[in-house]
């Protein structure tokens, strides 16, 4: 049942104060956005937010390439219809040569200025080929900021490899990597992170590597996939929201909320889990998605 107007304007008010006066907010707040009901002051809060933040009536683009150089993935996340099996049909891994002869070559037909790189967590690799991709890609683009791979897969080279984050991601900064993407997070409710993704590192685990990573000057984005099983009131999207908050201020760069598709053509594992108690959603709904962008953008 949504809460009496008078409430709702009462606490987006609260919401205001703080982000005037440039203070983090947290769940409660991010709940508050979620449940006021009133798209259009959600709007202005988050073009407020934006304005004092520096933003202007001008809009940026990136011209950016999205590559993915191996979908072999040992995690099989249940909304994920990309990652296969090393023998399962459909199975690709380039070498660093190949991948980097395939960004050039899309730079040569349509130049870019950043490279936009994530992948399965294959099993079959080691750190050294990661640090081979990062710098024939950058030997092979120089100029173009090369974004590559998200806070899992960090985790996934410091298991393979037995090194820290920080010797992990100082290495591959040498290399030539300039940020991390935001992939990973999803939801960060240990229940939902149960339901959807058993097999991916805990929350705590993401957020340390965009730690490790800001501190060595590595900036990262932080990716909410939302609209699948996760409920408001569990604080399931807040505090993933926060979450977003807090690597955000901390690295300068955009969060970014991503629906849940539930299903692709020809994929069997779109489809989330249906927890009893939840009466969950094939996709979000498009008034869940006008929320959801505005709201990322006080709270992100
Ligand atoms: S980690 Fe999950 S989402 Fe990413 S490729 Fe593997 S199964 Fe898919």
């Amino acid at each position: 049942m949504s809460a009496p107007a008078a409430i709702e304007t009462a606490s987006l008010e609260r919401v205001r104060e703080k982000v005037e006066a440039g203070e983090r907010l947290d769940a409660a707040d991010g709940l508050a956005l979620y449940e006021s009901g009133d798209l259009l002051a959600l709007g202005e809060l988050a073009d407020r937010a934006r304005r004092l933040r520096g933003g202007g009536d001008e809009v940026y683009f990136v011209r950016n390439l999205t590559l993915n150089q191996t979908n072999v993935c040992r995690v099989k996340c249940r909304f994920c219809a990309f990652a296969r099996s090393a023998r399962e049909e459909g199975a690709y891994t380039l070498s660093p040569a190949e991948l980097a002869a395939e960004a050039k070559r899309s730079y040569e037909q349509e130049p870019f200025n950043e490279l936009h790189l994530v992948n399965g967590e294959s099993p079959h690799v080691d750190f050294a080929w990661y640090l081979e991709t990062v710098r024939a890609l950058a030997e092979a683009l120089p100029g173009v900021h090369l974004k590559c791979y998200s806070a899992s897969e960090i985790h996934h080279m410091a298991t393979l490899s037995g090194l820290s984050y920080e010797q992990v991601l100082s290495e591959l900064k040498q290399a030539g990597l300039q940020s991390l993407t935001g992939g990973g997070a999803e939801i960060f409710s240990a229940r939902v992170r149960k339901l959807i993704a058993p097999g991916k590192e805990p929350a705590e685990k993401w957020l340390e590597v965009n730690r490790v990573a800001h501190g060595l000057g590595i900036p990262s984005h932080c990716t909410m996939l939302y609209g699948h099983v996760e409920t408001l009131a569990k604080g399931s999207i807040t505090s993933s929201a926060c979450a977003i908050c807090r690597t955000r201020r901390a690295a300068s760069s955009p969060s970014f909320p991503s629906p849940f598709i539930s299903r692709t053509p020809g994929s069997t594992r779109t489809s989330p889990p249906r927890p009893r108690s939840t009466r969950s959603r094939r996709s979000p709904s498009r008034a869940c998605c006008s929320t959801t962008w505005p709201t990322s953008r006080p709270t992100g």
